[in-house]
């Protein structure tokens, strides 16, 4: 495993950039940084994935966009002060590296392709929120968790995924019971194999035909990575 944004950027460093990361295990429901904590360290994870959520008054926080190992959190915080504006919280427990933003900041300053690098970075996470709101707003449940499904697998790089159907339910601002019973309805299909937690995709090409879509046009909008 590698997070291919760490990896170009250390590259475009000279091997600087990972003398100066830390490790950091996530751990899977712990918080990483809240909404209005200012931005310090870009974290960048090589297995798992962090959820970025924002509290919209309802039964639990909604997510907003997530960030795997094609990214990392905090990318904005490379050119100047900035803060969180969405609570981010492992969703998949991993291991990541972290680096202080001031480091990625010098060199933003000496690289453009690092510069332009974490500017497509932050937009991906401004395009994805956008798409999300309106993909709330016009599909259906089913096809969301099977859209959320396709794009959790794609962010942690790995055909299976650990994720209760309440975890899924929450980041979509779904009913649980919703959840069950589209989860018992993939699985009858054979699309999917879930037990306490984990989650398969068993056929791709079933889960896609049930998606609506919108994870094939964020991963249009995430390329290069
Ligand atoms: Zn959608």
């Amino acid at each position: 495993m590698e997070n291919r944004l760490f990896s170009r950027l250390d590259e475009l460093s000279g091997g600087l950039l990972k003398g100066l990361a830390h490790r950091e295990e996530l751990v899977t429901g712990s918080v990483l940084a809240k909404a209005g904590d200012k931005i310090d360290r870009m974290v960048f994870p090589w297995s798992g994935m962090i959820s970025l959520q924002l509290d919209v008054g309802g039964k639990s926080p909604v997510e907003v966009t997530m960030v795997g190992t094609k990214g990392a959190l905090g990318s904005q915080g490379a050119f100047g002060e900035c803060y969180h504006v969405a609570n981010a919280v492992c969703q998949t427990g991993g291991v990541s590296l972290s680096v202080a933003v001031a480091h990625v900041g010098d060199l933003a300053q000496s690289s453009k392709e690092a510069r332009d690098l974490l500017v497509h970075q932050a937009q991906c996470y401004l395009a994805e929120a956008s798409l999300l709101a309106g993909c709330a707003a016009a599909h259906s449940a089913a096809q969301r968790v099977a859209s959320w499904l396709l794009r959790a697998m794609d962010a942690t790089g790995s055909s299976e995924l650990w994720a209760t159907q309440e975890i899924i339910a929450g980041c979509l601002g779904l009913q649980r019971a919703s959840v069950t019973s589209i989860a018992r309805h993939f699985s009858d299909k054979g699309a999917i194999t879930y037990r306490r937690g984990r989650i398969r995709i068993a056929d791709r090409e079933l889960l896609v035909a049930h998606a609506c879509g919108c994870q094939e046009r964020l991963a249009r909008q995430k390329q290069p990575f």
